[in-house]
């Protein structure tokens, strides 16, 4: 069976089909309303206490990433609107808290799948782990029996809630297969970080696949196989123990510099959301942060974070990165990142809409708190400042222009800052890579984000699953735009670096380093690993084959001519 591989590596075993047990609940009638509606308040309060909890202990045993995903828990059993929502159906229509909860939580959970947005399909299944904890609490059942696993297993389910891969036994636990679920789901998430081979997406495998049947689960290529013959099983051992040899190789590539075969050097940095991250970024030896998202400062908060909370923030990760580079994007909200407080509009094509420096350009308030706080932050490390979104040469002198005035203002208070601070943009809309000629005089740098590069160029929306097949990082369009960028960077002698996923994409990387791209900022996991591709490859061998990579059709072309004449040489 072929699905969507979500956690890479290879587990051979025995499967274990995991089925939350159905809590059947009736619909009473209640005289006493406020006593009910104390015992939902109760159990919030409760509730609270066990994300709370849920959060340290993911904190402490998986990362940060993870744990934040209790922290939205903990504001989601709080929402206002959900809350009122089921005080106001007891009221109403006197029945108990249970029956309420149920209902409200089915109104948004049905709004929520009926969505085409997978983020949003995603939160429906929080809020069902949030709504499963509640009634668990009130009818007072205990949760959870993945905590209890008897021998190493391969865990089949429809889907597994953020709560049960938290809190599973993570030394018996070898593989995970679910029927729902991508490679942006929690789940998927926790599995990467354990390192636990995963696959998604398989229809019906709780029902195809019995407790005790043998299985192969290949994370890499997204491949489950039941009970397979002599061959197939010997085959895989031999896959896991080369992937194994892999594995062992990039670990060894700490505290080794980024360098090619033929001498050239790179820096590998990292991408980062929350100052926490920055433990991610040594324990993997990243060589500074390429991007630090800015916008869950904004995201994680009912209001907007003050000028000290950010400087803060940006104080510690300068301070704990100790003199390594670190590009700091100023707010890049809007398109598929709300913010409820900002009551952005409701827009027809949000990713061409009232979006990061369009809206910063609008809200100068918002701007400047930001700019000063990273202006002070800068007096403390070696920070940058990097605009998303940029369009057009306007975009890019006005906030240069509104930066001047922060650093103004600060001078006259007397408040330190590094006078000579480099500002640059990311490249993620065509215009700006076509014209990135004009663009490198007025910049110190450029940073590729692929991840909007290739949504624009090809006119593909990145989060609708329908139109997936069309989105891809080795189209030759897109790959001209990156190399038009580089070379152009190059020429009037600025720094080149690329912060999207295709940063850290293994086929990809070999080709960049021959385009000569500077700088690769990735998802710290991935730092060693690209290390170990960039020792392996010779810049100059991959450079002579650029004129026939960039002159293939099509996308389909470029992968096999890079596995064929790059990787499985
Ligand atoms: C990008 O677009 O490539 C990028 C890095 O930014 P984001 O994914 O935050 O849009
Ligand atoms: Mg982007």
């Amino acid at each position: 069976m072929k699905a969507i591989g979500t956690s890479a590596g290879i587990a051979l075993g025995k499967v274990l089909v995991y089925k939350e047990a159905e809590i059947k609940i009736e619909k009473k009638t209640i005289d006493d309303l406020e006593g009910e509606i104390e015992r939902l308040d109760t159990a919030i309060e409760q509730g609270i206490k066990e994300l709370e909890n849920l959060y340290e202990e993911t904190l402490e045993n998986i990362g940060e990433e993870e744990a934040e995903i209790f922290n939205a828990h903990k504001m989601m059993i709080q929402d206002p609107e959900y809350i009122d929502g089921i005080k106001g159906k007891i009221k109403e229509e006197k029945v108990n808290v249970e029956w309420a909860l149920k209902e409200v939580t089915d109104q948004y959970v049905s709004l929520f799948e009926n969505i085409d947005d997978e983020y949003l399909r995603e939160r429906a299944l929080d809020l069902k782990d949030i709504s499963q904890r509640l009634i668990r609490i009130l009818y007072g059942i205990e949760g959870n029996d993945l905590r209890n696993i008897k021998e190493e297993s391969i865990i089949v389910a429809e889907d597994l809630v953020p709560s049960d891969t938290a809190q599973m036994d993570k030394d018996k636990v070898i593989g995970i297969v679910t029927e729902l679920g991508g490679r942006t789901s929690h789940t998927s998430i926790m599995a990467r970080s354990l390192e636990i081979p995963a696959v998604a997406g398989v229809k019906d495998i709780t029902n195809i696949a019995k407790n005790g049947d043998f299985m192969i689960v290949d994370g890499s290529k997204g491949i489950v196989l039941i009970n397979p013959s002599q061959d197939e099983v010997e085959f895989y051992q031999r896959e896991k123990e080369k992937y194994e040899e892999f594995k062992q190789q990039t670990r060894q590539m700490k505290g080794k510099e980024s360098i090619s075969k033929d001498g050239v050097k790179v820096e590998i940095a990292a991408n980062i959301g929350t100052p926490k991250d920055v433990d991610n970024v040594i324990e993997n030896d990243g060589e500074g942060v390429g991007l630090y998202r800015t916008e869950f400062l904004y995201m994680d908060n009912d209001r907007l974070p003050t000028e000290d909370e950010q400087f803060e923030a940006y104080k510690v990760v300068a301070e704990r990165l100790e003199g390594k580079p670190i590009v700091i994007r100023t707010l890049d909200v809007g398109g598929d990142k709300d913010i409820p407080y900002l009551e952005l509009p409701k827009e027809m094509n949000p990713f061409l809409g009232y979006r990061a420096i369009r809206l910063c350009l609008d809200r100068r308030d918002i701007f400047k708190t930001q700019l000063r706080a990273l202006l002070r932050a800068s007096a403390y490390g070696n920070i940058k400042i990097m605009f998303p979104m940029i369009s057009n040469i306007q975009e890019v002198r006005e906030a240069k222009r509104i930066l001047e005035e922060a650093k103004e203002e600060l001078r006259k208070e007397n408040i330190p800052f590094n006078e000579d601070i480099e500002v640059g943009i990311m490249v993620e809309i065509p215009s700006v890579a076509i014209h990135s000629d004009i663009f490198a005089r007025e910049v110190d740098f450029f940073s590729i984000g692929t991840n909007d590069l290739i949504q624009y160029t090809l006119a593909v929306d990145r989060g609708n699953q329908e139109i997936s097949h069309l989105y891809n990082q080795y189209d030759p369009a897109v790959l001209r735009l990156i190399k038009m960028t580089i070379d152009n960077g190059h020429k009037a002698g600025i720094w080149v670096g690329m912060c999207g996923e295709a940063a850290g994409d293994e086929k990809l990387i070999p080709v960049l380093l021959g385009m000569g791209l500077d700088e690769f900022s990735m998802n710290p996991a991935s730092i060693l690993k690209a290390r170990y591709i960039i020792s392996n490859t010779s810049k100059k061998e991959v450079e002579g084959m650029l004129d026939e990579i960039l002159s293939l059709p099509t996308a389909e072309d470029v992968e096999r001519y890079i596995d064929e004449n790059i990787i499985g040489k």
